[in-house]
Formats: structure tokens, C-alpha cells, sequence
């Protein structure tokens, strides 16, 4: 059998960041995943929405969403300015593309928090994105971290658990699921998650043209 003699072209593609879509009824756990990833993960980045819900508190403009209001949400989808966007719980939510795609450019991961619906249209523009799905480990479980967070008054809790079904009946779009019970094992496949990723072909050729340059074409 003959071995070819011509070496991979080490710089074939370019480093272009993954995009991962995390999806979750309201509760389940995702921004805290998300947070504790972050801490461990330093070349991984969260996008920060816009929403015209009301701030929580201890909650910030330009750390948790850019909160805007409705006339200013609006001109932002007259403008094009979303890469998704959602009506979600009876308040908008979007994705700015210049956000996302400039951080994508440069090689940064970027993490979306967002629902089914916006999940649907990141997939139609970006097919190669990585999608997980967390769920909790009960719907008890749901309540009573919704209560536990203390952000929320009832109204807005069981308007919440009521959507949750909702949510969640959209789990198998999903290339991957996690189910949120215990939190250090939640954390760790989603670690595993992103691992996996990275180890993938086309992103370890973009990203270790150098090493593959020398390895394979390097002289002793
Ligand atoms: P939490 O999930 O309980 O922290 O509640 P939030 O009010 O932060 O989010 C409400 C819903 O909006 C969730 O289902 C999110 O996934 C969704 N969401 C947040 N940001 C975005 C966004 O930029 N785009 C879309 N489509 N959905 C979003
Ligand atoms: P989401 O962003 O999905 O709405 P949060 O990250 O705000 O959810 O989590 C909701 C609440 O549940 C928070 O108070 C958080 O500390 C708590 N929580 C998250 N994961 C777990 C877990 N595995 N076990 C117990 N509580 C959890
Ligand atoms: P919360 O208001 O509790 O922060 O978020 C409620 C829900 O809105 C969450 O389930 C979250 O995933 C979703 N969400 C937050 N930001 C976005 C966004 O930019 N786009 C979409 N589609 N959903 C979002």
C-alpha cells in the first residue's frame, strides 16, 4: 500500500470559535452551569442579551442583559440587529449579532442562553452549532429552586412552572442533554461537552497549525 508523501496543509481553516446553545425551563440551572464554566474555562465567553423584562435584583445592566425598553427593542429588529430573538415569557429576548459574530472571529467560544425558539433560528444560520439541553431532576425540584433563588414572586414562579412543560417538550432538538441534580456532576458533563469539541478535527487543525506544521513537516 502506498503512503501518501504530501503532509496535511496544517493551516487549512481558520481559528474560528464554537458557538454552544444552552437551553433550560426558567430555573433549571443554566445560568449557574454557565457561570461555574466560565470560572474554570477562560477561553470561553457567555453572550449577553438584551431583554425588555425587568432587572432583578442584584442583577446589572451590561453583566446579566443589556435591559432595554420596548420602543428600543424594537428598532433593534427594524435595524437587523438580532441574530435571534424570542417573545418569551411575555417579555422580549435577543441575541446582538455583531456581539456574537466579532467574538466568534477572533476564536473566542460563545455561549448562548436561550430558549427553544431562539434555538431554532442560531441552528438555521449556524447548523454547526453544539446544543445542550439541561433539564432538572424533577418538577419539585423546579419549584423549589425557582422559590429557593428568591428573585421571583409567585405570580411570576408559577407562570414559569406553567411555561416549563413548554420548554422542556423541546428537549430532543438537542444534540446533548444534562440532567441538573447533582450540581458537580451537572458541571462536569458539560465540561466533557466542550472538551469533546475542541478535540474535534477541524478545530484542533485551526488551532494547533503550528504543532501539526512541525510534527508532520518539521526536519530533525
Ligand atoms: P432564567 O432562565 O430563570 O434565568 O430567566 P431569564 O428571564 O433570564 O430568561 C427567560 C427566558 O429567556 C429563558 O428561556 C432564556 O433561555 C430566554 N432567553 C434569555 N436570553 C435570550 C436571548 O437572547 N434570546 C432568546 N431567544 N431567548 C433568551
Ligand atoms: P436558570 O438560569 O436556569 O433559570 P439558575 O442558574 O438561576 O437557573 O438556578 C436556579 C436556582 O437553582 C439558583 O438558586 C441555583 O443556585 C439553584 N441550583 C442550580 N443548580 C442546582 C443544583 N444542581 N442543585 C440545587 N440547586 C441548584
Ligand atoms: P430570565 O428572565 O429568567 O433571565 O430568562 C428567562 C428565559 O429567557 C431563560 O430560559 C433564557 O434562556 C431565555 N433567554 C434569555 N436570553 C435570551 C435570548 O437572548 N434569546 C432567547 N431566545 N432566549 C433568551
Amino acid at each position: 500500500m502506498s503512503q501518501s508523501t504530501s503532509a496535511p496543509h496544517a493551516n487549512a481553516a481558520p481559528a474560528v470559535g464554537t458557538l454552544y446553545i444552552i437551553s433550560a425551563p426558567s430555573g433549571a440551572g443554566k445560568t449557574s452551569l454557565v457561570r461555574a464554566l466560565l470560572q474554570r474555562n477562560a477561553s470561553i465567553g457567555v453572550s449577553v442579551s438584551h431583554t425588555t423584562r425587568a432587572m432583578r435584583p442584584g442583577e446589572q445592566d451590561g453583566v446579566n442583559y443589556h435591559f432595554v425598553d420596548q420602543p428600543g427593542f424594537e428598532a433593534m429588529v427594524e435595524r437587523g440587529e438580532f441574530f435571534e430573538h424570542a417573545w418569551v415569557f411575555d417579555r422580549h429576548y435577543g441575541t446582538s449579532r455583531v456581539e456574537v459574530e466579532k467574538r466568534l472571529a477572533v476564536g473566542e467560544d460563545v455561549i448562548l442562553e436561550i430558549d427553544w425558539q431562539g434555538a431554532r433560528q442560531v441552528r438555521e444560520q449556524a447548523p454547526d452549532a453544539e446544543s445542550i439541553f439541561i433539564l432538572p431532576p424533577s418538577r419539585k425540584a423546579l419549584r423549589e429552586r425557582l422559590s429557593g433563588r428568591g428573585t421571583d414572586d409567585e405570580a411570576v414562579i408559577e407562570r414559569r412552572m406553567r411555561d416549563a412543560v413548554s420548554e422542556m417538550s423541546h428537549f430532543d432538538e438537542y444534540e446533548h442533554v444534562i440532567i441538573n441534580d447533582t450540581f458537580e456532576h451537572a458541571l462536569t458533563e458539560l465540561e466533557c461537552i466542550v472538551h469533546a469539541r475542541r478535540s474535534r478535527l477541524d478545530k484542533m487543525r485551526a488551532r494547533h497549525a503550528t504543532l501539526l506544521d512541525e510534527l508532520l513537516n518539521g526536519l530533525d
